[in-house]
This record gives structure tokens, sequence and C-alpha cells, in this order.
């Protein structure tokens, strides 16, 4: 008898991921704050390494994440911003 792992995704969070058109392995979490109007969308990659994004060597490591937050379109009601740690690589391809 075959057995499955089924592990369920709640439905605002595979909505959040999709909203923001991001896949694995990038992540969203979300802080709803109701009584100030707003939504933290924390954005996550959760890899270790990425292909180059000049050259395009494939799985480069990752050097270290710059942390940016962005003002994005409102949600609903909510005045929304996304917060992420975005990854470096240090390319053995190109040296960048
Ligand atoms: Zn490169």
């Amino acid at each position: 008898m075959a057995a499955f792992l089924f592990r369920p995704v709640p439905m605002i969070e595979t909505l959040s991921t999709q909203a923001l058109g991001l896949v694995a392995p990038w992540q969203v979490d979300r802080d709803l704050t109701p009584e100030a109007g707003r939504i933290d969308f924390q954005v996550k990659f959760g890899a270790a390494s990425h292909a180059c994004p000049a050259c395009g060597a494939p799985a480069q490591p990752l050097h270290d994440r710059l942390a940016r937050s962005w003002r994005h379109l409102d949600f609903f009601e909510y005045e929304a911003r996304l917060h992420a740690e975005v990854p470096r690589v240090a390319c053995a391809g190109c040296g960048r």
C-alpha cells in the first residue's frame, strides 16, 4: 500500500505568494495590523544558492543578503509593504 505525505498549505499563504508573483524557494509571511490599517509581507529566500543574475551560472553560493523594504499597492483597505533580505551571489563563473 502506498503512503502519501500531505502537508496542507494555508490558503492565505498560497494566495499571498501567488499575488506577489513568487515561486519556491521564495516564501511569504504576513503581519496584519488591522488597527494600523497595515499589512507587512516578509519575503524570504529559502535556499543557499541562486543562479548568477549577471552570467546565468546556475547554483552559485549566496555571498550575503541585503535588507530592503518597498511600498506596495494596497491590499484591499490595507497599506501594504514588502520586506526582504535580497540574496546576492558570489559567482565563480564571472566573478561578480
Ligand atoms: Zn556570474
